[in-house]
C-alpha cells in the first residue's frame, strides 16, 4: 500500500512529538507499505514568523519616522520566502529522527518535489506535481517526508497555499501518487459537530460527505483546509481525520455516508469575517457585476451578499469578506470610486462573526433554518445578515456572541 500521512504543527511541536510521529510512520513502513509523510511547521512556528515580520515593520516605523499605513507592506513574495522556512525545518528534523531510529528517510521541499502552483503568493493553488522524484526515493525503500503548505511557481519562486494549507499538499500528493490512503493527523481525534474548543458538548462524527465537509471547512471549521476537501472530492481521495496522540478511529470524509437521521452534520463558526456596506450605489444594471468583478480580480472572496431595494435611484450592497482582506477590499472599491463605481460612502464592521449550520438533511426537511433562528432568539442574539444554500444556513452576528451563539445552535440540534 502507498500511504500519505499528514501531521499538523501541534503533532510535531517538540522533539518528543517528532519521535512519536516518526515511530507511527515507521510502523507502517515496517509492515511493508510505502510511506509519504507531509508535515506542517513545528507548533506555532508560522505564527511566530508572522509576528517577527510585524516586529520588523515596527522597526521600519522608527527608522523612517512614518506611520504604518505610509510604509509599504512586506511583499507577499518575501513573506513566502520566510514562511517556507517553517516546514523545511520540521521535515529535516523528522528525517533525522527516523534515521536515528535506523530507518532510511529523506526530506524534500517543494522545489525538490516540483510542487507547481500559481503565482498568487500566500494564496497559491496547486497546479501539478512531478511524482518521479518521490517514486524514485520510495523505490529505494525510503520514507519520503515532504514540506506541506509550500509550492513553486513558474518562475521558480517559492509560494505558500494559505494558512492551514498543508492538508491540501497531502491530498494533492495522495491524488498524484494514487495513494491507497490519506490520513490527516491533528490534535483532535476527528471532525466534530462543532469546534470542541468552542462547544464542549460537540461529539465526533464517524463519517461526513465531501460536500458537507467542504461547507464546514469553508465556514470556519479549521480542522481541514477547505481546498484539501475540494481536491479530495475531485480526485476521489478518501480522507481520514484522526489524532496523532491516540489510536482512536477518527472521521472518514467521502462521497456517500450512512444517513444517521440527523438534520445537520455540524455547526461552524468563523470570527475572521468583516461586513462591508457600499451605500448609495447607482441603481443601474451592471453595478453589482462591476463591484464583485473588481474584488474577484484581487482574489478577494465574498460570502454573504445583500442588496437593498432601489430607492431614489440608489441602492446599498452589503457583503462579507475575510477580516484579513477588508483593508484591501476597501482600497479596491475606493480606487474605482470616480470611474466605474459611483457611491456615497463605505461602511465597515469588523466586529462580526459567522455562525453556520451544515447538513444534507436540510434539503428534505423544512423548518431547519427556523429552528436555528429560534435558538438565536432564545439566546437573545440579533441576526445582522442571513445566507443560505441547499446544505447550509449562515448568519452574521456580533462577534462578542460567537461562542454563545455556537453553543445555543449546537444544543438545539444535538
Ligand atoms: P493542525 O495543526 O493539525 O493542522 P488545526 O489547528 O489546523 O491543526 O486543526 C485542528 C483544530 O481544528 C482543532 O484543535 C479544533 O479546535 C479545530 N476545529 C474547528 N472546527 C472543528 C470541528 N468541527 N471538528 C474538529 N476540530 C475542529
Ligand atoms: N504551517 C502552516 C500554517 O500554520 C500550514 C499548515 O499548518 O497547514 O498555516
Ligand atoms: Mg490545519
Amino acid at each position: 500500500m502507498l500511504i500519505v500521512k499528514k501531521f499538523g504543527g501541534s503533532s510535531v511541536a517538540n522533539y518528543t512529538r517528532i519521535f512519536n510521529v516518526a515511530k507511527r510512520c515507521i510502523e507502517d513502513y515496517k509492515n511493508g507499505n510505502d510511506v509519504v509523510v507531509v508535515l506542517s511547521a513545528m507548533g506555532d512556528t508560522t505564527d511566530d514568523i508572522i509576528a517577527k515580520t510585524e516586529g520588523l515593520m515596527a522597526e521600519a516605523e522608527k527608522v523612517t519616522g512614518k506611520k504604518r499605513g505610509e510604509i509599504p507592506k512586506p511583499p507577499k513574495r518575501e513573506m513566502d520566502m520566510y514562511l517556507s522556512i517553517g516546514e523545511q525545518e520540521s521535515v529535516a528534523l523528522m528525517a533525522m529522527a527516523m534515521n536515528a531510529l535506523g530507518v532510511p528517510a529523506v526530506s524534500l521541499n517543494a522545489l525538490q518535489v516540483r510542487m507547481h502552483t500559481t503565482s498568487v503568493h500566500q494564496d497559491a493553488r496547486l497546479t501539478g506535481i512531478d511524482a518521479e522524484r518521490i517514486h524514485g526515493e520510495l523505490d529505494q525503500r525510503k520514507i519520503v517526508i515532504i514540506t506541506g503548505f509550500q509550492g513553486v511557481d513558474k518562475n521558480g519562486d517559492v509560494t505558500t497555499l494559505g494558512r492551514g494549507g498543508s492538508d491540501t499538499t497531502a491530498v494533492a500528493l495522495a491524488a498524484a501518487l494514487n495513494a491507497d490512503k490519506c490520513e490527516i493527523f491533528t490534535d483532535v481525534d476527528g471532525v466534530y459537530t462543532a469546534d470542541p474548543r468552542v462547544c464542549p458538548k460537540a461529539h465526533k462524527l464517524d463519517e461526513i460527505t465531501y460536500d458537507e465537509m467542504l461547507e464546514m471547512a469553508s465556514l470556519g471549521a479549521g480542522v481541514l483546509h477547505n481546498r484539501s476537501v475540494e481536491l479530495a472530492k475531485k480526485y476521489g481521495v478518501t480522507l481520514v481525520v484522526r489524532s496523532s496522540l491516540d489510536f482512536n478511529e477518527g472521521t472518514i470524509v467521502k462521497e456517500i455516508v450512512k444517513m444517521e437521521g440527523t438534520l445537520i452534520s455540524g455547526v461552524a463558526s468563523d470570527k475572521n469575517a468583516a461586513r462591508i456596506s457600499v451605500v448609495g450605489l447607482e441603481d443601474q444594471p451592471g453595478v453589482a457585476f462591476k463591484l464583485f468583478q473588481h474584488l474577484a480580480n484581487h482574489h478577494i472572496n465574498v460570502d454573504i451578499i445583500i442588496q437593498s431595494i432601489g430607492r431614489d435611484g440608489t441602492k446599498d450592497i452589503s457583503f462579507t469578506v475575510p477580516e484579513d482582506k477588508v483593508d484591501e477590499a476597501v482600497k479596491v472599491i475606493e480606487s474605482h470610486h470616480t470611474t466605474s463605481l459611483k457611491y456615497k460612502s463605505i461602511d465597515v464592521n469588523t466586529d462580526v462573526a459567522k455562525v453556520s449550520i451544515v447538513g444534507a438533511g436540510m434539503m428534505t426537511n423544512p423548518g431547519v433554518a427556523a429552528k436555528m433562528f429560534e435558538a438565536l432568539y432564545d439566546a437573545g442574539i440579533n441576526i445582522n445578515m442571513i445566507c443560505t444554500s441547499e446544505i447550509r444556513v449562515t448568519v452574521l452576528i456580533d462577534e462578542k456572541y460567537l461562542q454563545k451563539a455556537t453553543q445555543a445552535v449546537h444544543d438545539k440540534f444535538f
